[in-house]
């Protein structure tokens, strides 16, 4: 009996996995990259063998899909840009299609009824596994006890009394279980979705308002430097070495008059290019002229309370 699991490198994910291949199940680990959550590096992988003893991670780049859900969510946003119910339909969804590839007969997570409000109630875990064709195939180990029996269980692939049933946000259970399949080490908690950053959702609403169309070149960009909102463009100044490197690679790309890029813009600048400079030259060592948009351009730089409210997310 083979199943796939839905593997995010969090602790409940790994113990899912345990707690099935105790049953003598065996499990393929598969691991979403949506570009704002999970991962896409290889050491990933030898991290999941090495110090969770979990076999042969398969990490799946979903960007393109991720966008389109982004973009137009049928569920809408969480609190912030995180379109989190149609995101999940979106992981399971592709998860059937890897299904058969892998001749896997149902599919395991490692989702705690209660612990995340959004998506971890009866309702959506329910409402998700219809919208994404896997009625009664999604099995949650941690949980299983207070969710009706699924179809691995009744067809006895597992056996529901080995099974758990944990809920709430706690991690006491969890922590008993890490010390039971003498984990080496336990995972910060999984998460860590860029679009559940307040910072960076106001930023990337700003893009999705300034721009119709935009791609996961312009999404990249605004992960990146100080953010500046200017009538109906976006000016992002690199804040290090790296970030320059980024931004002399963009399709607009600033300069100072020693030709070193100091930052990029998004969308049409026309109009405002003396205004751009001026912000630009108050953090720039040299004064003078800036090449914006295939012109120099003079200015001063700007006074920095009127650099300030341009100034997007300030932490960033
Ligand atoms: S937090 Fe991000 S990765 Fe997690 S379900 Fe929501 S959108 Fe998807």
């Amino acid at each position: 009996m083979k199943a796939l699991a839905l593997y995010s490198g969090g602790l409940d994910s790994i113990l899912a996995i345990k707690i099935v291949e105790e049953q003598n199940v065996e499990v393929i680990p598969v691991h979403f990259y949506t570009g704002f959550a999970g991962k896409i590096e290889e050491r990933f992988i030898e991290e999941a063998e090495r110090e969770y003893g979990i076999k042969g991670v398969k990490i799946v780049d979903i960007r393109e899909d991720f966008l389109k859900i982004l973009k137009e969510p049928k569920f809408g946003y969480g609190k912030n840009l995180n379109p989190c119910i149609d995101c999940k339909i979106l992981f399971f969804r592709k998860t059937k299609q890897l299904m058969e590839k892998y001749g896997a007969s149902f599919v395991i997570t490692g989702e705690v009824l209660g612990q995340r409000p959004m998506t971890q109630n009866k309702n959506t875990l329910f409402l998700i596994e219809k919208e994404s064709s896997l009625k009664g195939l999604i099995l949650r180990p941690l949980s299983a006890k207070l969710l009706p029996p699924t179809i691995p269980e009744e067809k006895g692939w597992v056996e529901r009394n080995k099974l758990y049933s944990i809920s709430g946000r706690g991690r006491k259970e969890q922590m008993k279980l890490a010390k039971k399949f003498v984990l080496k080490s336990i995972p910060t908690p999984a998460g860590g979705c860029l679009l559940t950053d307040p910072n960076f959702s106001k930023r990337l609403k700003i893009l999705m308002e300034k721009l119709k169309e935009y791609s996961w070149e312009e999404i990249e960009l605004v992960k990146l430097g100080r953010m500046f909102e200017i009538n109906n463009c976006i000016l992002l100044i690199a804040r290090d070495e790296k970030e320059k490197k980024v931004f002399i690679n963009s399709s607009s790309p600033v300069f100072d008059e020693k030709n070193v890029t100091v930052g990029c813009i998004i969308g049409n600048p026309e109009g405002k290019e003396k205004e751009i400079a001026g912000i630009i030259l108050r953090y720039s060592k040299i004064k003078g002229k800036v090449f914006i948009k295939n012109k120099w351009i003079n200015a001063d730089p700007l006074p920095p309370e009127i650099v300030h409210s341009k100034l997007v997310g300030a932490k960033l």
